[in-house]
């Protein structure tokens, strides 16, 4: 179960993997960057605090006026939901939040209750 089917609402305790944006290429879609296996940080447990999606939730907040990503001046690659996820326990601590979306990340939920140990 990930978030690719729509499974992960806020509030869910998540194991999050992002994949690189640039290895491959930077406009290469999620299951291209999964395909190539190319890890970007490690699988990480976190608390999703909201998902954002595009379209529904309103307009696309990660393109500037030109409708080009800030950082690269690139089109953003094909998404449709940006995460906000956060270190378990630190959801009033912004410093530990996280915002990926799902052109380069992966959610699988993960168990409450510790029965991976
Ligand atoms: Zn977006």
């Amino acid at each position: 179960m990930s978030a690719l089917d729509g499974a992960i609402e806020a509030g869910d305790l998540v194991w999050q993997q992002m994949y690189s944006p640039t290895d491959p290429e930077w406009a290469s879609t999620l299951e291209e960057r999964i395909e190539h296996g190319r890890f970007y940080g490690d699988r990480t447990q976190m608390r999703v605090v909201r998902i954002y999606r595009d379209g529904i939730d309103g307009p696309c907040r990660q393109v500037g006026k030109d409708g080009m990503h800030p950082l690269s001046g690139k089109p953003l690659p094909a998404h449709t939901e940006h995460y906000i996820t956060c270190v378990p326990g630190s959801e009033n601590d912004r410093d530990h939040y996280s915002s990926t979306d799902n052109n380069w990340c992966v959610l699988e939920l993960a168990t409450e209750d510790g029965a991976l140990f």
